[in-house]
């Protein structure tokens, strides 16, 4: 019967109802607990797709709080690099630095310093003890690179300091002896970390990052459920990845459950994202499968035709309270993918429950995502597109939509487009917007801070004509508003 369909709401159908509030925008809290170990300081993940999150990307975004989720449209070894990359570029100590033996030669610390971009390394003997330091300054353009490292580095006077110094005193040692690293040795001379001077000021930089409990930015990695994930889950645990998320157009399917469950027996302290689902059910099948964090969204996304080619999906803001309210049962959070256009928007699907939201189109544009800038009719374009286009499956995401990568393009289905979005400007600027309106959304709702904001969001449904009286109408845009671009409705 026609009666029995139930209806389902998208972003632009509700609005929330103001309430009282006595909380000022800028006061709110708006951090949140993903998973036992996964702390941001916004609720924001970055897509993963090829055309958004790599190492740049993803220390961008953990730079202003949240977590960036590096694709898997590569090799494993590139994947967990770039994870390795995110771990290694800011932390207040650092416990494992990349160390270097007296006789390696000089072009292994090239080598090294262009994969984990960094500009020198401690020299240590084979019992541990430092032996010297040898920096970027030392090895100038005309530094044998078949000589041992041993012939350039700092080994006289060296700068070192004792087990436990913390941040300030090393930030000032540093400064006195004007150098860049302070390696931290034991009684028996023994390297046990090291400070650079670069972290500690980018710590003054970036007061909130998302960060582990060692100081290091956090860091998620997609993984499939193709031959060798398992692997690649094992090299992305070993660079030291916080999330691992199981990237699938259909995590309700059994493919992907009994591959998380293998997953999650594998890696149990490392925290498991299952994806996408759009209803309570696959909810509560995803964290009997393992999930601690369900990823919503069928067929919300910018790039994406699922709904169109295929005809199933859910509007995401229903989508986003039916998983909400199943994964608040069993004490796990979901993340709202897809679909986001404005910063209004992510105040309605957290309102609606959602512990985070992840954003593609948003982020594509900016300086940190991949690829170059496009010049058309003298405006900045740069390229997005969805993981299920043809472009991408060919790149090998076709497992993700459930299609042989080796198949002919015409044999393929694709679920998504590719196409241009206008430049964003650096990660910051997207991510202050989205932010500043999902505090001053807060301040109208009287929510101090993300748990209080879905306890007291009360919706009202919106016609057509609430729509297009909430948009900018009426008049020929003169000045483009940072947080809202003409023809993005
Ligand atoms: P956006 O922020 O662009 O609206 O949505 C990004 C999300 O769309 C991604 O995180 C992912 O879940 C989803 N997605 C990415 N590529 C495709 C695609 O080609 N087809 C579909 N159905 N979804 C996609």
């Amino acid at each position: 019967m026609v009666a029995d369909i139930p209806q389902a709401l998208a972003y632009d159908d509700v609005l929330l109802l103001p309430g009282p509030s006595s909380v000022l925008p800028r006061d709110v809290d708006v951090a949140v607990e993903l998973a036992q170990g996964v702390n941001l300081r916004v609720p924001l993940l970055s897509a993963a797709m090829d055309k958004v999150t790599e190492g740049e990307m993803a220390v961008a975004v953990a730079r202003q709080g949240g977590i960036g989720v590096i694709h898997k449209n590569c090799t494993v070894e590139e994947q967990a690099s770039m994870v390795e990359r995110v771990k290694r570029s800011e932390s207040g100590f650092i416990s494992g630095p990349v160390t270097l033996g007296p006789d390696d030669p000089v072009s292994r610390s090239h080598e090294l310093m262009r994969r984990y971009r960094i500009s020198g390394f401690p020299v240590v003997g084979t019992d541990g003890r430092l032996l010297g330091v040898v920096t970027n300054r030392d090895l100038r353009d005309d530094a044998d690179p078949a000589k041992p490292v041993s012939t350039y580095m700092t080994s006289e006077g060296l700068v070192t300091a004792a087990v436990g110094t913390d941040l300030e005193t090393a930030r000032k040692l540093m400064q006195t002896h004007r150098v860049e690293k302070l390696p931290i040795v034991d009684d028996d001379g023994r390297l046990v970390g090291m400070f650079t001077f670069k972290d500690i000021e980018k710590i003054r930089a970036y007061p909130n990052s998302a960060k582990d409990l060692k100081g290091r930015l956090l860091s998620a990695a997609a993984i499939g459920v193709g031959d060798g994930m398992l692997d690649r889950a094992a090299a992305l645990v070993d660079a030291g990845v916080d999330l691992l998320a199981i990237d699938s157009a259909h995590g309700h399917s059994t493919g992907i459950l009994e591959f998380a469950a293998k997953v999650k027996a594998s890696h149990p302290e490392t925290a498991l994202m299952v994806g996408n689902v759009a209803t309570a059910d696959a909810v509560r099948a995803c964290v009997d499968h393992g999930a601690d964090v369900v990823k919503v969204g069928v067929g919300p996304g910018s790039i994406c035709t699922t709904r169109i080619v295929t005809g199933v999906g859910v509007p995401q803001l229903t989508a986003v309270m039916e998983a909400a309210e199943a994964a608040a049962d069993l004490d796990v959070s979901t993340v709202a993918d897809g679909g986001i256009r404005f910063s209004g928007d992510m105040v309605k699907a957290l309102a609606a429950g959602a512990t985070a939201i992840m954003v593609g189109n948003l982020l594509a544009g900016t300086d940190e995502s991949p690829g170059e800038l496009v010049l058309a009719g003298g405006r900045r374009y740069k390229e997005y597109r969805g993981m299920g286009s043809l472009d991408a499956m060919r790149a090998g995401s076709a497992d993700r939509y459930f299609q042989d990568s080796g198949s002919k393009p015409e044999k393929m289905v694709p679920e998504g487009v590719s196409g241009l979005l206008p430049y964003r400007g650096p990660v910051a600027d997207v991510t202050g917007q989205l932010i500043g309106g999902l505090r001053s959304g807060m301040g109208y709702v009287g929510a101090q801070n993300l748990v209080e904001l879905a306890e007291k969001a009360r919706f009202v449904r919106q016609t057509a004509a609430g729509s297009r009286e909430s948009h900018v109408h009426d008049l020929d845009v003169v000045h483009e508003a940072p947080n809202y671009q003409p023809g993005e409705r």
